[in-house]
C-alpha cells in the first residue's frame, strides 16, 4: 500500500470499531478513521501505519452519512464514553444488529446467524438510563477542583458533571463534593506524582426506590477526608422534600455515603461507611435487591427487566430443575429463576456480592438457592467432580472476557439440556458459542438488548440446546 504519515487519501467508511472509530477498507488494508461514522466519505490524513491496518483522521468530508445526527452532548468527541452519539438511534440499532451477526458468523462459525438473531430490543428514550457512574476530579486552570476530563494533550480540565446517559441527580451531587473539596482543601489525586486524595466518585441510584449511594474512592487514609460530617450534611440537604417526608417514597434521596480506599496501583480496598446502611435497595419485577458499592448490578434498569424476562423465558423452567447461575453477581437471576426451579446454585467471585446475594434471598423469602463465593472455573468443576451436582439448566453471565475454559469444559461434561448465555461482548460470546457447539450444543436463538444506547456495546441473551433436544417452548419478550 505504501502510505506514509500525513499522506492524504479518499475513503468510504463502512463499519465502526469498538473504540468508536469509523472503519474503511482500501485494497484489503484496514483504516481506522477518527470522528467518522459508517456512510461518510472523507479525505483522510494518515496518522499511523501498521502491517495490515492504519490510523487516520478525517480532514475533509466529501459526503456526510445520512445516519448522522448532531450529538446531544457538547463533549461527545472528547469524553469517549459514548461512541455512537453522532448516529441516529435507529441506525445505532442497525449497526449493532450487523455487528452481532458478523461476530457470530466470523468467530462463532454460526452460518445461520441471520435467522437466529432477533431484532434488537431498543429503548423508547435512549438517554438518562445509567444507574451507576464514576466521575473523576481534576484542577481547573484557576486551581479549583472540578469534575470532568482533561482536554486532549493538555492539562486543562473541562468541567462536565452532567453526563446525559446518567441520572439527573449526579450533577448537583458532584457540585456539593467539589465545593467540599475546595472548602477543606482536599485535592484531586494526581497519578503523575501520586499526590492528592480523591481519585473518583461513584454515584449509584436505585431507579425504583430513589435510593442514592455516593462513594468517594480515595488514596491515603480515611482521615484525609476532613470534616466528613459537613459533606454528609450538605449531601443530604440536597433533597429536602424527602427529608421532610413530603413526597413519594421513591423520590431521589441520599441513602448512603461511603468511602473506599485504593492502593497505589488503584486496586479497590476496604469500604468505610460514613452515612446510612452502606448499600442501596432496588427492585426488578417482584424481587427486591440490596446492592453494595463493590457489587455488580446491571446499569440500565428498564432494559434489565426485559433482559431478565428473556432469560426466564429461555430457561423455560417447569419447577423440577436444578439450575446453575454462573457469574451471578448479587443473585438477581438466581432469585428470579428460583421461583420456578427446584434448586438454584449461584457462583460469584466478589465476596461482598455473595453477601448481598445471600441477604437478597433472605429478604425475598427464597430458600431454594445457595451461593458459592469463588471463581466459576474452579467452583463448578469441583462441585461437579466431587459432589456430583448436576444441572438441567445453566445460566452464564460472564464479564467481557467471557467464560473460563474450565467452566465450559465442565458444562459440556455435565450435559445440561439448556444453556442460557448472557453476554455483553459479542466477540467472546461467539468464541464460547463455538466451544459449546463443538461440545454438542446448538445455538437456537439470540436476543440482542440495547443496554447501552449511544455506546458501541450491546448485550445478548442466547439459548443453546443440547443437540437433539427439542425447543418446544415459545420465547416471549
Ligand atoms: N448475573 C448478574 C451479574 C453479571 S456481571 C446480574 O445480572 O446482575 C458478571 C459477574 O461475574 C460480576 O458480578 C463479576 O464480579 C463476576 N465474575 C467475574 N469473574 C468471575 C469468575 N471468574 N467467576 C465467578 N464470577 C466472576
Amino acid at each position: 500500500m505504501g502510505r506514509k504519515i500525513d499522506d492524504h487519501f479518499i475513503i468510504k467508511i463502512e463499519d465502526m470499531s469498538d473504540r468508536g472509530e469509523g472503519i474503511g477498507r482500501d485494497n484489503g488494508f484496514i483504516w481506522f478513521v477518527r470522528d467518522t461514522v459508517p456512510g461518510d466519505v472523507v479525505e483522510a490524513a494518515v496518522t499511523g501505519v501498521k502491517k495490515t491496518y492504519g490510523h487516520a483522521v478525517a480532514v475533509h468530508f466529501l459526503l456526510h452519512s445520512p445516519d448522522r445526527v448532531e450529538p446531544f452532548c457538547p463533549y461527545f468527541s472528547h469524553c469517549g464514553g459514548c461512541q455512537l452519539q453522532a448516529i441516529d438511534y435507529l441506525s445505532q440499532l442497525r449497526l449493532k444488529d450487523e455487528m452481532v451477526k458478523n461476530q457470530l458468523k466470523r468467530i462463532g462459525a454460526v452460518a445461520n446467524a441471520d435467522e437466529l438473531v432477533r431484532p434488537v430490543l431498543g429503548m423508547d428514550n435512549p438517554w438518562r438510563y445509567r444507574n451507576n457512574e464514576q466521575f473523576f476530579p481534576g484542577l481547573e486552570e484557576n486551581g479549583r477542583p472540578a469534575f470532568g476530563f482533561y482536554a486532549e494533550r493538555t492539562h486543562r480540565m473541562i468541567r462536565q458533571d452532567d453526563c446525559l446517559v446518567g441520572a439527573q441527580e449526579n450533577s448537583p451531587i458532584l457540585r456539593v463534593i467539589q465545593k467540599y473539596m475546595e472548602d477543606y482543601n482536599i485535592r484531586p489525586y494526581d497519578e503523575n506524582d501520586q499526590s492528592g486524595t480523591v481519585n473518583r466518585v461513584q454515584i449509584r441510584k436505585g431507579f425504583a426506590t430513589g435510593d442514592i449511594l455516593v462513594c468517594l474512592k480515595i488514596h491515603g487514609h480515611i482521615s484525609d477526608l476532613k470534616e466528613p460530617q459537613v459533606l454528609i450534611d450538605r449531601l443530604t440537604a440536597l433533597f429536602p422534600d424527602y427529608q421532610s417526608g413530603m413526597c413519594a417514597p421513591d423520590e431521589p434521596h441520599i441513602e448512603s455515603v461511603c468511602c473506599q480506599i485504593l492502593d497505589t496501583k488503584g486496586a479497590e480496598g476496604a469500604v468505610v461507611n460514613l452515612y446510612g446502611p452502606g448499600f442501596i435497595t432496588e427492585k426488578t419485577g417482584h424481587i427486591t435487591y440490596r446492592i453494595s458499592p463493590a457489587s455488580f448490578f446491571q446499569v440500565n434498569p428498564s432494559q434489565t427487566e426485559r433482559l431478565y424476562k428473556t432469560v426466564l423465558s429461555m430457561a423455560a423452567l417447569g419447577g423440577s430443575e436444578t439450575v446453575w447461575d454462573l457469574y451471578c453477581g448479587i443473585g438477581t437471576i438466581s432469585l428470579l429463576l428460583a421461583k420456578s426451579a427446584k434448586q438454584v446454585y449461584g457462583v460469584e467471585i466478589v465476596p461482598q456480592a455473595v453477601n448481598d446475594a445471600r441477604e437478597n434471598a433472605r429478604l425475598n423469602g427464597i430458600e431454594n438457592v445457595s451461593f458459592f463465593a469463588g471463581k466459576a472455573e474452579q467452583i463448578l468443576p469441583r462441585q461437579y467432580e466431587k459432589n456430583r451436582i448436576f444441572a438441567d439448566v445453566t445460566v452464564l453471565d460472564p464479564p467481557r472476557k467471557g467464560c473460563g475454559k474450565a467452566c465450559l469444559d465442565t458444562i459440556i461434561k455435565m450435559r445440561p439440556s439448556r444453556i442460557v448465555y448472557v453476554s455483553c461482548d459479542a466477540a467472546t460470546l461467539s468464541r464460547d458459542v463455538k466451544i459449546l457447539s463443538e461440545g454438542g450444543y446448538e445455538l437456537k436463538q439470540v436476543q440482542p438488548i440495547d443496554m447501552f444506547p449511544q455506546t458501541i456495546h450491546i448485550e445478548n441473551v442466547c439459548l443453546l440446546l443440547r443437540s437433539g433436544e427439542k425447543d418446544d417452548h415459545d420465547t416471549v419478550t
